[in-house]
């Protein structure tokens, strides 16, 4: 789950990391009420959107006057930001966050994240902040700096020191940046995150160390034990379709084609959207309906893809283990009568009772293409879409 930048910034706060005053914002007068509350004669207006690189899609602007801020609120407030991140869909901009100006005299990057070979959190900074980390390791490779953290002792002063030393600063900055460091690690691991990004983490005029930027990640599968951070969601980021289907417990993820797949287990379900491809066609999503589904989860899940107004053909495809094929079975009968389907459906069935789910398929006297295989079934699924109106027109599967 991420959260909103201003979210991230009281949280950060609450670990020692310094960032500048602000306050949210709903509307332009609300905006204007928050220049007034912060005084001072340079204000930022940031869109809160659950993407970076706002700044080059005008969603972060710097005013001089009020009406400048309330102008630049107008502008933002109720539009969909479009960034190299959002997609062409762009996200909506819901609220703003009105800072006091930061008079930048050098942009650090610093990134906390999770390295999964490492099996540890690594710290990665360079001293060419500013830029988005891809773009620093593409143009200025020789300033990144990497430090892996031993979970036993946590991040240790001697660490954070080291990591502040070698991005060159200033030695009477060291004790604010190790103070920064420790304090966005101890963010990290305290919140069960899955990323800490600061970008940019300046050094002010005033020889200061202030977080400008906060973004940070949280491990979906910790939100139970940590109630005041499930509180931070916002809807209104998501796809609506995994928000749909996320909310029914199940592993969902949207993608861009028609065909919409109901499969059991990561793995197998990846490898079914590879087939899908390789016969042709494009998956709508990923569904992972996990094992011993019931034939109500099976209904869910039928009710999650459907709920995607692109999907024009289905394919439940089951490897049985703990799965029962005739739970799923009876799910698919369940599914296709109650919400009355017509999107052509495929269904491959494999593994423990496939005997007596293939049965209930074929005595239910319902329009259900079988197959044996998950390369037949692909292919009937992509030849069932091509078929339908959108797939004669030869649009994208
Ligand atoms: P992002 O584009 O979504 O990553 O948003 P950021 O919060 O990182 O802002 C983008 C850029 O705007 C920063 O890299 C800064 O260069 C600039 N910026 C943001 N806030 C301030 C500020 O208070 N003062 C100045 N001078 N520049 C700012
Ligand atoms: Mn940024």
């Amino acid at each position: 789950m991420d959260i909103h930048e201003y979210q991230a910034k009281e949280l950060l706060k609450g670990f020692g990391v310094a960032v500048p005053r602000g306050g949210i914002a709903y509307s332009p007068e609300q905006a204007a009420y928050r220049t007034q509350e912060l005084s001072g004669d340079k204000w930022v207006v940031k869109a809160q959107v659950h993407s970076g690189a706002r700044g080059k899609a005008g969603g972060v602007r710097i005013c001089s006057t009020e009406t400048e801020v309330m102008d630049a609120a107008a502008y933002m407030l109720g539009r969909k930001l479009v960034t190299h991140q959002t997609g062409p869909q762009g996200k909506l901009v819901g609220r703003l966050y009105v800072e006091e100006a930061t008079n930048i005299a050098q942009e650090i990057y610093l990134g906390f994240v999770l390295d999964r070979t490492e099996e540890r959190v690594v710290v990665v900074a360079s001293s060419a902040g500013g830029m988005e980390i891809e773009e620093i390791s593409a143009h200025e490779p020789d300033t990144i700096i990497r430090s892996v953290v031993d979970p036993a002792v946590g991040m240790e002063a001697f660490q954070a020191r080291e990591i502040a030393f070698q991005l060159g600063l200033d030695p009477v900055l060291i004790p604010q940046a190790v103070k920064t460091i420790i304090g966005c690690y101890k963010a990290f691991s305290a919140l069960d995150a899955t990323m800490v990004e600061i970008n940019p983490l300046v050094v002010t005029g005033a020889g200061e160390i202030v977080a400008l930027d906060a973004k940070l990640s949280f491990d979906d599968n910790a939100l139970f034990r940590r109630p005041n951070i499930s509180e931070l969601r916002d809807k209104s980021q998501e796809d609506p379709r995994e928000t749909f289907a996320s909310d029914r417990g199940l592993s969902y993820i949207g993608l861009e084609g028609r065909i919409g797949c109901i499969v059991n287990g990561a793995g197998l379900a990846m490898a079914t959207l590879d087939m899908i491809k390789m016969a042709g066609g494009e998956p709508a999503n990923f569904l992972d309906v996990g094992g011993g589904a019931s034939p109500e989860r099976v209904l869910k899940s039928f009710r999650a893809v459907l709920n995607d107004p692109k999907v024009e053909a289905i394919l439940v495809n089951i490897f049985a283990g703990i799965n029962r094929c005739d739970w799923i079975a009876e799910g698919v009968i369940r599914a296709v009568r109650e919400l009355d389907l017509k999107t052509p459906l495929v269904v491959r069935l494999s593994g423990t009772n496939v005997e007596e789910g293939q049965k209930l398929l074929a005595d239910s006297g319902l329009n259900i293409t079988t197959a044996e295989t998950l390369a037949e079934a692909a292919e009937k699924v992509v030849a069932a879409w091509k078929a339908t109106a959108s797939g004669m027109a030869g649009g994208t599967a």
